[in-house]
């Protein structure tokens, strides 16, 4: 676990080389014009990233690997957290198709997904968010086919030019909380199916996130994906992999901040001298790289359990909690050495400053990261 394989070596130049090149150079225009960066994930998919754990038969690049693809997100991070972000949740969409989905399902979605048609997940609602038991959105069998109806809020993929297809959790039996949940797979071309209203966010401006809407979406049976009742259950069996990516994401952002301030601290001079020759900034770098060091060991020790087919869920919840938390320190410290140029839109930290902050809310909150540990702790 402490030193990569040579596949993952690869992945990681390979990543490295995109993130550091096109990408970083795409990042400042993305974050204000808040566009989809298509060339972006053209760019991921023609190097085989954005379908890496697709299995070959589907026209994936078949690397059936936890730490790669902590690796190529964190990699993606380091120099844009929205790109991360919509790689991110691609992943988590088709890593529950291809654990739950049915043969049928897999035939008909993960072609496209590796294709670079983007995956979704469509669970929270205005009145279930970190209660995820809370929905609304009502599935009623309808013959063969079910019925849906309801409003999924801050779904992330959903653009006009982004997602193809969603996880998308509905009450089936109402009145008994989680157990009465059904996960469906639903696409945009479902009549019924549109996206309402799209958020103005704070940060990851280039990662979209938008109501989704279902009036009268009919999907058959064969929709279900993961078992009926298990709506809440295959939701949240994705979340810890979803996590882990979330994880990953934060630590790109850490050593992102940490570049930054490496090479601003060598350039400003002031009373005579570059700031990083001041032993204050050198202990904030050093801070920085201990903070980033161990998010990252925590996302790997979750990305190799869930690899190893362990479970995993309270060491995804340390990671995404601790790795949230590394990256606002280091965006922090490294804007701080920035100075007041750090406050400006001149410089990449301000943007990294707001984009690291989501990355404490979504996919479960510190808050509830806190409540999945100590649950464990105390057997409850
Ligand atoms: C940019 C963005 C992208 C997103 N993408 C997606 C997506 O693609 N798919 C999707 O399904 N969802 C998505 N979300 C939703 C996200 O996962 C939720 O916002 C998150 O889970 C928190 O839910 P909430 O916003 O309703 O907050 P709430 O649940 O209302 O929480 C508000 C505050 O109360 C705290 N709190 C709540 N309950 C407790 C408790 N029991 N004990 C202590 N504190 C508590 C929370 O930690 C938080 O601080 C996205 C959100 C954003 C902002």
């Amino acid at each position: 676990m402490f030193e990569f394989t040579q596949e993952q070596l690869a992945i990681q130049e390979l990543v490295r080389d995109i993130a550091q090149g096109p990408i970083k150079a795409n990042a400042e225009r993305i974050d204000k014009t808040g566009a989809f960066p298509k060339e972006n994930i053209d760019l991921l998919t023609e190097a085989g990233i954005t379908q890496l754990t697709i299995p070959e038969e589907f026209g994936g690049t078949g690397m059936d690997d936890e730490i790669a693809k902590a690796i190529a997100v964190a990699e993606i991070a380091r120099t844009c957290a929205s790109t991360a972000e919509i790689i991110d949740v691609h992943y988590l969409g088709t890593d529950i198709l291809m654990r739950r989905g049915t043969e049928e399902q897999k035939a008909k979605y993960l072609p496209e997904a590796a294709a670079g048609k983007l995956a979704g997940f469509a669970l929270t609602e205005p009145g279930a968010g970190t209660d995820a038991s809370g929905q609304k959105t009502r599935a009623v069998k309808d013959g063969s086919d079910y019925i849906i109806n309801g409003a999924k809020c801050f779904i992330s993929n959903l653009g006009p030019e982004e997602g193809n297809h969603f996880i998308c959790v509905a009450v089936t039996e109402p009145g008994i909380g989680a157990k009465g949940t059904t996960a469906f797979l639903v696409d945009r071309s479902m009549p019924g199916l549109s996206c309402g209203k799209v958020e103005d966010k704070m940060g990851i401006r280039g990662a979209s996130v938008s109501e989704l809407i279902l009036e009268d979406v009919r999907v058959p049976e064969t929709a279900i994906i993961g078992g009926i009742g298990n709506g809440v259950r295959t939701a949240l069996e994705g979340l810890d992999g979803g996590r882990i990516g979330i994880a990953s994401q934060a630590c790109g952002v850490a050593y992102g901040a940490l570049d930054e301030a490496i090479k601003y601290s060598g350039e400003r001079i002031q009373f005579g001298k570059p700031i990083n020759a001041n032993q204050g900034i050198q202990w904030y770098l050093a801070e920085m790289k201990a903070q980033a060091d161990m998010a990252w060991l925590l996302t790997l020790r979750a990305a190799a359990l869930r690899q190893a087919g362990k479970p995993c869920t309270v060491e995804a919840a340390l990671a995404k909690w601790k790795a949230a938390e590394a990256a606002g320190t280091c965006v922090d410290l490294a804007l701080q050495i920035h100075g007041g140029y750090g406050y400006m839109k001149d410089y990449p930290i301000e943007r990294m400053y707001r984009d690291a902050r989501i990355l404490r809310i979504y996919e479960g909150t510190s808050e509830a990261q806190k409540m999945v540990i100590s649950r464990a702790l105390l057997k409850k």
